[in-house]
């Protein structure tokens, strides 16, 4: 049985991983269930050296009957903010008795910064950001040094970049993230609570479909996005509670310093730029410049981490056709205006490469450039033109009616031409 242990990773533990090579440990248990995932790596991986962090929210009953089944001695840290909803800390009593867990630890934000910084009470109404570090980030840091790895709940289906989620990860400080349920779909999460009678929020029934704390939440209507209600009219999305890509915890981010715009909407980027001093075996979530890909094919393609690649202009996609299934997002780099190369390159990855990931433009991208990189199959946009902002916020973007070079389908028939010059689709 699992206890809570917080001490530091012995290396033993992390040579074997390493010995075993966390490629082969996710090839091993690809087909495994949740349970066995977790099993694996609380009894073989890291035996007293594993830990969650649950919200005890709506979506947390799932992960919790799972490791209550391997066993219900796993550390669960709960972040006690002070600021809960009551039906919140029922659940953290009901989940507990209802599926045995006996080592449910609350973190409590500290006195003297709570006295110091938000004496009233009232910090979450007028900076939020620093009411959420008190309560939750500092809390959850001095854990977090002390476990070799965490159990996360995080799925494929949430988002884009979680599409090649695997069970486990190495993090780039060498602890292990372990996610048993990866592969788990919606359909899947509430079939899996029905067949095993895990109870709902008491508030899930009354519209709150994602819950913090209290005076951060309120109830979403139907159709409306689950996490519409969290800090609802302020411009901040997150808490800070959650990892980032590289395993460190997030910082919380503003809806203003958002510059990614994809799916309609802009969004957290986990994607930065390769830096010089990245080192090829540890860099993820990193678009890598053409040119270094090539120069350093071999340990990119033996690297289990996601990485992306870095399209500048005049830069030769043929050259890496090859590997195109090893990047989950290709950046194509716009410097000016003026400088229409890019559109090739897109239009190769797509049309003659057949690259289906994410395809996003960068650099100098403003808003007479987007329906033309829209046809070109780039999806996604890095923007910090205010202009561009606003209009791709106000969905104010002309389409592109008349043309005459033909994208995509061959079924396109440009503007001008006469019926019988127009090409055979077929
Ligand atoms: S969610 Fe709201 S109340 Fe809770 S810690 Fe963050 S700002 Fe404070």
């Amino acid at each position: 049985m699992a206890t809570a242990n917080p001490i530091i990773a012995t290396a033993s533990k992390h040579d074997k991983l390493r010995q075993l090579g966390i490629i082969s440990l996710n090839g091993m248990f690809d087909e495994m269930d949740a349970e066995g995932v977790l099993r694996q790596a609380v009894e073989d991986l890291l035996p007293g050296d594993i830990a969650m962090v649950s919200s005890f929210g709506a979506d947390s009953a799932v992960l919790l009957h799972v490791v209550s089944r391997v066993d219900p001695s796993v550390p669960v840290y709960f972040l006690e903010t002070g600021k809960h909803f009551p039906e919140t800390l029922e659940y953290v009593e009901m989940l507990k008795s209802q599926l045995g867990l006996t080592n449910v630890i609350a973190l409590h934000p500290d006195s003297t910064d709570l006295k110091r910084f938000d004496p009233e009470g009232t910090l979450w109404e007028n900076d939020p950001d620093s009411c959420c570090h008190i309560r939750k980030t500092e809390p959850l840091e001095q854990v977090l040094e002390g476990f070799g790895g965490w159990v996360t709940g995080r799925k494929r289906f949430q988002t884009a970049e979680r599409g090649v989620l695997p069970h486990f990860e190495l993090t780039s400080d060498d602890r292990i993230k372990v996610n048993p349920l990866a592969y788990f779909t919606h359909a899947d999460i509430d079939a899996y609570k029905v067949a095993h009678g895990l109870p709902d929020h008491p508030l899930y029934e009354r519209g709150y479909k994602s819950i913090g704390c209290a005076p951060c939440t309120s109830a979403v209507a139907e159709g409306e996005d689950p996490r519409a209600g969290r800090w609802r009219g302020r411009d901040k999305r997150e808490c800070g509670i959650h990892f980032d890509f590289n395993g460190s915890i997030a910082k919380p981010v503003s809806q203003s310093s958002l510059t990614l715009f994809k799916d309609g909407a802009f969004k957290a980027d986990p994607w930065r730029v390769w830096a010089d001093d990245d080192v090829v075996a540890n860099v993820r979530y990193a678009h890598v410049p053409l040119s270094v890909f090539v120069e350093n094919r071999d340990g990119f393609l033996a690297s289990p981490h996601p990485v992306g690649l870095l399209v500048n202009p005049g830069e030769k996609v043929e050259d890496i056709a090859q590997d195109l299934g090893r990047f989950s997002s290709i950046a194509i780099n716009f410097p000016a205006f003026t400088d229409g190369r890019g559109y090739s390159s897109a239009r190769l990855l797509r049309e003659r490469y057949g690259y289906e990931g994410e395809l996003r433009a960068v650099g100098d991208v403003l808003t007479d450039q987007i329906p033309f990189m829209r046809r070109c199959g780039i999806d996604a946009f890095v923007v910090s033109s205010a202009p561009t902002r606003a209009a791709l916020e106000k969905d104010a973007l002309a389409e592109v009616s008349r043309y005459y070079q033909p994208v995509g389908s061959r079924a396109e028939i440009p503007a001008g031409t006469r019926p019988f010059l127009r090409r055979n689709p077929n």
